[in-house]
């Protein structure tokens, strides 16, 4: 009996159709391969959600996505929806997606390429075979904290507030995530916080660390002030193997670690938490180069390999697209965004094509 999966397919908008276009490609070929039977479910999300039903997450596209055994995202997002009401704009499809599904932890590797350690801001020998995981907790902290907002004092001044908080079963299911894929690589955590001057982060210290005495003292753990991560992260990147932290934290922290890598189009993600999770490129929907044949599809291709590993149980397919990815790198094959000199200049199909032809 062949195993059945059903995964949401939302495109989305600008380059978003088309690197997911090449990622279909991609999952039919290892579908044939494996003998599995992959039921895609395809859905509208953000501008294209909005111009089908008036809603940036229409009701079917939610309801695809919370009976699939994962969802395939590309991008949402473009000029034409940025002057709509915000409750509307494609970017709430997002929010939306990440609160129904209870995706708390978001999964971004930042992995240099062999071919590709040139295209780093840094000295080679500083990026050669980096290949840093932040696991960013994503649906709490002070992106959600209460009291928020901006209010009006007495004497006419104006005060904006948020609030940061984390109570300690949050704390726990995140660095549960860390530790649990830390175990499957090189079993090493770095938990950043600002334990030295937010109480909030000084129990997220205190809770990972009762944590792993407990249950996980096969990792090594080790704790890290948010501004000393950042430092360390230009510096010496490849000290870490995984990173976990708060939302804001990880949000400035995971772009930074990629931008490590030299190319936002080489980057996918993994939200999980819930029972169906979520699998996406870090980059946008690249409005400027969307239509054009020119966006790079590997960071959407690896997403896939992700989805596989991390809710299909495959983590041999991931293995293998990662090295199909490697050896096209390695035969001089590049799009525009990652483009040097002496290399072969290929468009988005060209590249589905040859990872195709790989596998
Ligand atoms: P968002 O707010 O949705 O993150 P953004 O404008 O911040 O959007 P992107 O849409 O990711 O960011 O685009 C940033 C730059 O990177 C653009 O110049 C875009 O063309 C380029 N870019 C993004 N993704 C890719 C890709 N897959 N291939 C090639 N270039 C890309
Ligand atoms: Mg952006």
């Amino acid at each position: 009996m062949s195993q059945e999966y059903t995964i949401a397919v939302l495109p989305g908008d600008g380059i978003g159709p088309e690197v997911i276009a090449e990622a279909i490609k991609v999952m039919r070929v290892v579908e044939t391969r494996l003998g599995l039977k992959l039921n895609l479910n395809e859905q509208p999300v953000g501008g294209a959600g909005y111009e089908a039903s008036g809603k940036p997450l229409p009701d079917d596209t939610l309801k695809a996505a919370k009976s699939a055994d994962a969802v395939l995202l590309g991008a949402v997002g473009g000029p034409k929806w940025e002057a709509i009401d915000f409750s509307l704009r494609p970017e709430r499809a997002l929010l939306g997606l990440r609160s129904e599904l209870g995706l708390f932890a978001n999964l971004r590797p930042a992995k240099v390429f062999r071919a590709l350690t040139e295209a780093s801001s840094l000295k080679p020998e500083v990026v050669e075979g980096l290949d840093v995981l932040v696991v960013r907790e994503l649906t709490g902290g002070i992106y959600f904290g209460e009291p928020r907002g901006v209010e009006t004092l007495p004497d006419g001044e104006r005060r904006g507030i948020n609030t940061l908080v984390y109570t300690e079963s949050e704390i726990v299911r995140i660095a549960e995530v860390a530790f649990d894929v830390a175990l499957k690589r090189n079993k090493k955590v770095c938990s950043v916080d600002k334990a030295n001057v937010l109480e909030a982060t000084g129990l997220w210290r205190e809770v990972v660390t009762d944590l792993h005495k407990k249950k996980y003292s096969a990792v090594e753990l080790s704790h890290m002030y948010v501004d000393n991560a950042a430092m360390q992260l230009v510096r010496n990147p490849k000290q870490f193997d995984v990173i976990v932290t708060t939302n804001m934290f990880g949000d400035i922290l995971s772009d930074e670690a990629s931008m490590l890598t030299g190319s936002i189009g080489m980057l996918p993600s993994a939200s999980l938490g819930g029972k169906t999770a979520m699998y996406e490129p870090i980059h946008g929907s690249a409005p400027d180069i969307a239509g054009q044949d020119m966006a790079n599809p590997l960071a959407t291709i690896l997403s896939v390999g992700m989805m596989f590993k991390y809710s299909l149980d495959r983590e041999d397919v991931n293995t293998v697209l990662e090295n199909v990815v490697e050896s096209i790198l390695d035969a001089g094959y590049r799009t525009k965004d990652i483009m040097s000199k002496g290399m072969k200049e290929v468009g988005c199909k060209a590249m589905g094509d040859l990872v195709v032809q790989a596998l």
